[in-house]
């Protein structure tokens, strides 16, 4: 397993195995490493020649500092859990190699970033656009693997390949979860031992709507959001059911209706936390 750090090399580096007909996989990260990244690298080593992980706390997408200053870091210990996974590759470039000159480009995803993630957090889209599409110019893969945790990411992601036509094909992979049902992510860490008990509710909230989605879904919301407001240092910032194609709130679940999702938010004291269900398998 390689590491580089500059933009040229790494497009040298990816070209000269390109010439050679391997085919590239890749896997974006903001590195802290858990099992839910490595599922998907190992899902890039079955798929694919070679395996790329880019490890890069992309700045443009927080909208909030204090979040982008705590968001863990710790480089050797990412190249620790990568190795013997598959990964040949990782480029890990600087703030100031990613992005030499101010950033101008303004993408519109319509109502995709309207809703959700995009409601509540102002610019968060574009600067992940704007990072996928240059890590995409930069290594060329042939597939691209993301997470349905962040679901709105990918159908956005989906969206910016439209767009630009640019010739990646997106490979969205299942929510790796805490044997308690958590959802594993990077922020988990900074929960503390309280915090980490009570954050499965989140999981058992979305089960509980799943297991109930034959009642009025008002209701129901109604009833969760409560449950999830009376955990000890919880709010929640939204919970709604939505079309996995539009990502647009829906009222009423209909047999023959589009398939849905149950979507979450909440803080848990200061981390904030997101979760989704698939409401039809
Ligand atoms: P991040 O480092 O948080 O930007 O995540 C990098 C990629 O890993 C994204 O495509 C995420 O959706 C994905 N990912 C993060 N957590 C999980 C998880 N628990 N299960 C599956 N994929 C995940």
């Amino acid at each position: 397993m390689i590491v580089l750090t500059k933009v040229d090399e790494a497009h040298q580096w990816v070209i000269a195995r390109r010439d050679q007909g391997l085919s590239i996989g890749f896997v974006p990260t903001m590195g802290a490493l858990h099992q839910g990244h490595i599922s998907l690298v190992e899902r890039a080593a079955d798929e694919n020649d070679i395996v790329v992980v880019s490890i890069f706390v992309n700045p443009i997408q927080f909208n909030n500092k204090e979040d982008l200053l705590k968001y863990p870091r710790d480089l050797e210990k990412d190249l620790l859990r990568l190795s013997g996974k598959g990964c040949t590759m990782v480029f890990s470039p600087s703030t100031e190699e990613m992005y030499p000159e101010e950033v101008k480009e303004q993408y519109d995803f319509g109502p995709l970033e309207k809703v959700m993630e995009g409601a509540f957090r102002e610019g968060h889209f574009n600067g992940v656009a704007v990072v996928v599409k240059r890590l995409f110019e930069i290594l060329l893969p042939d597939r691209a693997y993301f997470g349905e945790k962040d679901f709105q990411q990918l159908r956005i992601i989906q969206r910016l390949t439209e767009i630009t036509k640019l010739p990646v094909e997106i490979i969205p992979c299942a929510i790796y979860r805490e044997d308690d049902g958590l959802a594993m992510s990077s922020r988990n860490q900074r929960l503390d031992p309280e915090e980490r008990k009570r954050a499965p509710i989140i999981y058992k909230t979305l089960s509980y709507i799943k297991a109930h989605k034959e009642e009025k879904l008002s209701d129901l919301l109604e009833r969760a959001s409560h449950q999830l407001n009376a955990v000890e240092g919880m709010r929640l910032e939204y919970l709604l059911i939505a079309d996995l194609e539009t990502l647009q709130p829906i009222d009423h679940l209909r047999e023959d209706g589009p398939a849905a999702g149950i979507f979450v938010a909440v803080y848990l004291g200061q981390i904030r936390l997101i979760d989704n269900m698939f409401l039809n398998s």
